[in-house]
């Protein structure tokens, strides 16, 4: 079969045999591609460091049944600046956990990609990394189809508006207005500024996206229900969590319920 071209993003990567690596990526082209390095262990010329999780690569395949053949890849940007900050890996460590989780393999993900090439980069850079971990959250989430409507409540259909505290109501992912608000599992009180911030961060370009400001005391608790519903979408725990946690040293979201 004829090699294809590809920049691409490594996602995770593990030992395969002896002499051979597993290694996941993103592309735009074919989304989540898993393919094989075979003897990276021993030939550094052919792959270097462009199989360490968060390079991007240019990357020479041929496609498989299954797994690709990974031929040649060329470092693009090894992100040396994330991997020297230890807060900053780890979230990138869970950005790269979740994307290898939930995005599918052969359908096309541009957008994906250049969300997740813009988040790295941003990462690396912004001031507030919390920030633009909870922007990446909603966008991400809203480019797999996976947000929930967040323009009107799910019972009434009342538009956003006026006064008091709506709720995101998980592990559903219903949103309630004030009128509607019941005692869900884990309900999660929203406030109108916040929810026009959502809807900001799922439909503005990427380019000004991280301009947005999540308010310093909705953060913790946003960022806690956007991973519990991650979760609620894979149905397992984010085992990066835990590294994360050792940094932010603050509550986490619960794990899923098996289901
Ligand atoms: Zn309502």
């Amino acid at each position: 079969m004829k090699a294809v071209d590809t920049e691409a993003i490594v996602l995770r990567t593990a030992a395969y045999s002896e002499a051979d690596r597993l290694v996941t990526y993103l592309t735009p082209a074919v989304g989540k591609l898993v393919g094989i390095a075979r003897n990276a262990r021993s030939s550094r010329k052919r792959f270097g460091h462009c199989l360490e999780p968060c390079s991007r690569v240019t990357l020479t395949y041929k496609p498989g049944t299954g797994l690709a053949w990974l031929e040649r890849s060329q470092l693009l940007d090894a992100h040396l600046a994330l991997r020297e900050d230890l807060p900053r890996w780890s979230y990138a460590a869970l950005i790269t956990e979740i994307l290898a989780e939930m995005t599918p393999e052969g359908d096309a993900q541009e957008p994906l990609y250049l969300l997740t090439r813009s988040t790295l980069e941003q990462l690396a850079s912004d001031p507030d990394p919390l920030n633009v971990v909870i922007l990446f959250l909603v966008r991400f989430m809203h480019t797999m189809g996976h947000l929930p409507d967040f323009q009107q409540c799910r019972v009434c259909r009342a538009p956003l508006a006026g006064q008091g505290q709506w709720i995101w109501q998980l592990p559903e992912g219903r949103l309630l207005c004030p009128a509607h608000r019941a005692n869900g599992s884990s309900p999660l009180e929203l406030d109108l500024g916040t929810l026009l911030l959502l809807n900001q961060a799922a439909q503005l370009p990427l380019t000004r996206l991280w301009r947005l400001r999540v308010r310093k005391d909705r953060r913790q608790a946003l960022r806690r229900a956007l991973l519990e519903w991650v979760m609620a979408q894979t149905h397992r725990p984010l085992k990066t969590l835990k590294v994360v946690a050792q940094f932010e040293r603050l509550p986490q979201p619960d794990p899923p319920g098996i289901g």
